[in-house]
């Protein structure tokens, strides 16, 4: 697909960042070209059209989940629904707690945002460990959705994060 081809030479990497030692993939560069923008969301549409028949929901993930996640499901004529760190969203929410590398984090998603019984997509724009995507998915088991299938622009295939999740996974670029 032309379209990830020209995705893949935006994706800027960045030694040492956050921290020493890890490569940063940048996805922002893809953002400051409209035409490789266009092209990286329709080509998440394609595939969602494809492959998740009959998705009611797309939740995006905090916060680079959120560039695309509206786009698709405004496409796609279909709810948008963000799961965000802990602290963030008004009303009742579910609460996760997952692992990081160092200590813990909370992600919570708004109480019926999602029904039980719909199908959802899960979408962010990276797979690394896997820990937030697997906390998204356990909220999704917390509210009862249907998981069609996590959707990441990035996968980093060493870090074998998508070992973690019971749920298919689609990465566009793997490195
Ligand atoms: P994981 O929980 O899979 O270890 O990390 C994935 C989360 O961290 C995603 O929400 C993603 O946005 C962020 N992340 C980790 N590494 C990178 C990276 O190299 N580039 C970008 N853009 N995000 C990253």
């Amino acid at each position: 697909d032309r379209r990830i081809t020209r995705v893949k030479e935006l994706i800027k990497d960045y030694p040492d960042f956050p921290k020493p030692g890890i490569l940063f993939r940048d996805i922002f560069p893809v953002l400051q070209d409209a035409k490789a923008f266009r092209g990286l969301v329709d080509a998440m549409v394609d595939f969602i059209k494809a492959n998740c028949d009959g998705v009611e929901v797309i939740i995006g993930l905090d916060s680079r989940g959120f560039l695309f996640g509206p786009m698709i499901a405004e496409a796609l004529g279909i709810s948008f629904v963000p799961i965000r760190k802990a602290g963030k969203l008004p009303g009742e929410t579910y609460k996760v707690e997952y692992t990081l590398e160092y200590g813990t984090d909370k992600c919570e998603m708004q109480k019926e945002s999602v029904k039980p019984g719909q199908k959802i997509v899960i979408l962010d724009d990276l797979l690394a460990t896997g820990g937030t995507m697997k906390a998204a998915c356990d909220l999704a088991d917390v509210a009862q959705a249907t998981v069609l299938c996590c959707v990441v622009v990035i996968e980093l295939t060493d870090l074998q994060g998508r070992k973690r999740l019971k749920y298919p996974c689609h990465a566009f670029i793997q490195y």
